[in-house]
């Protein structure tokens, strides 16, 4: 591990100071991102920014009926928080379904989102990696790449983005609340995330120099008919191969409003305007649920040991939005944990 400056911030302005004052610097929250990806070299940041003691860890009304969330606010805190579980449960549910207690107690919302991928080579310095040293090779192509994209990749990178709660926040339509030295700006989640295109080196559309201070929700929070399924090898402290973020909302048996969402499958939380056009306006049955799926995973394309994740995500997807309509949203083992 290389030697770095540490910092601690006492404010945004001052962590925006520090930042343009230091090159080389990376901002650290809960650290159970960075400091892995330091340890194992990938990361080499001559400076840390430590924004983690910023007063940004509140849940607030916003006069538009939606919410506010500090992006310093740990995930677990959010999960459990009585307004989420009560109006968001879809985000509590995506929380609940990632890493473990102990983990979600550290990792802030804000982290979550800028969390990079966890493809092996990324994390292997001995092997070539596009993400990690530009126009050095890809070596998931062709080598293991079992929990690898089956939409959106390119030719320079084949990786998917992590995240359960982006599944959830791209499913809500939240916006992600930036400051910068240009002043605030509020970022749609579907802008956030980048596809790899010939540049996987950048994940988002967040500058270097940005901070995240806050994620909004809008009012509508889909708090009757949703689910969020998660399809991974273990049951707890593993990554999606597909996870799936259904909202409907249903009036008799015909769905007046959906969301679909996948995880796992992109570099970034996968939404097709499609798939949701699709269900809008149909009677709740496995026919339009197969539908959507379709149009979800229009052009997904396999890799030698991740074909199987097509049809897994087109039966994910059916039973998800069946859950959904029934109001029978799929359980988090990790809920009777606090
Ligand atoms: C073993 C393990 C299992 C996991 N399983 C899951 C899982 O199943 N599902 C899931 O979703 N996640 C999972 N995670 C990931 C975990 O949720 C993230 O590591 C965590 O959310 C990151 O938050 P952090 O505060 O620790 O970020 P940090 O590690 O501190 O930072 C991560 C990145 O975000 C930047 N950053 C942090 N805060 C800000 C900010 N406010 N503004 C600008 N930049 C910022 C940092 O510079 C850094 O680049 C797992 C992690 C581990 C270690
Ligand atoms: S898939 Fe992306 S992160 Fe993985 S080796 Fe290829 S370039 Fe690197």
């Amino acid at each position: 591990m290389i030697n770095f400056q540490y910092a601690r911030a006492g404010s945004v302005d001052d962590a925006l100071r520090l930042m343009a004052g230091t090159p080389g610097a990376k901002f650290i929250a809960g650290g159970t991102n960075l400091v892995d990806l330091m340890k194992m070299d990938v990361e080499q940041p001559q400076a840390l920014i430590d924004v983690s003691r910023l007063p940004l860890a509140t849940v607030e009304e916003t006069a538009g009926g939606g919410l506010r969330i500090g992006a310093l606010l740990p995930n677990s805190d959010l999960a459990y928080h009585p307004l989420v579980e009560k109006r968001y449960p879809m985000l509590s549910s995506a929380l609940l379904a990632g890493a473990s207690q102990q983990l979600r107690n550290m990792a802030s919302t804000g982290g979550n989102l800028l969390q990079r991928t966890r493809c092996a080579y990324f994390y292997d310095t001995a092997t070539p990696c596009n993400k990690r040293q530009p126009q050095s090779g890809c070596s998931a192509i062709a080598g293991h790449n079992r929990m690898h994209a089956i939409l959106g990749a390119s030719e320079a990178c084949i990786a998917t983005h992590p995240s359960d709660l982006c599944v959830a926040l791209a499913a809500l339509e939240a916006t992600v609340h930036v400051t910068g030295p240009a002043g605030e700006r509020v970022i749609a989640m579907a802008d956030f995330h980048r596809l790899p295109d010939a540049t996987p080196e950048r994940d988002t559309t967040l500058a270097a120099n940005e901070i995240i201070t806050a994620i909004v929700l809008p009012p509508k929070g889909f708090a009757r008919n949703y689910s969020y399924l998660k399809i991974r090898d273990r049951l707890s402290y593993a990554f999606a191969l597909v996870s799936v973020a259904a909202a409907l909302e249903v009036e008799g048996n015909v769905i007046r409003d959906a969301r679909l969402v996948l995880g796992g499958v992109a570099h970034r939380p996968w939404r097709v305007t499609a798939a949701e056009n699709a269900l809008r306006g149909e009677p709740a049955d496995e026919r339009a649920f197969a539908r959507a799926a379709d149009a979800l995973l229009h052009g997904a394309k396999g890799y030698a040991h991740n074909a199987f994740k097509i049809e897994l995500a087109r039966r994910a997807i059916v039973r998800t939005l069946g859950q959904a309509a029934r109001a029978t949203p799929q359980s988090q083992s990790d809920k009777r944990i606090r």
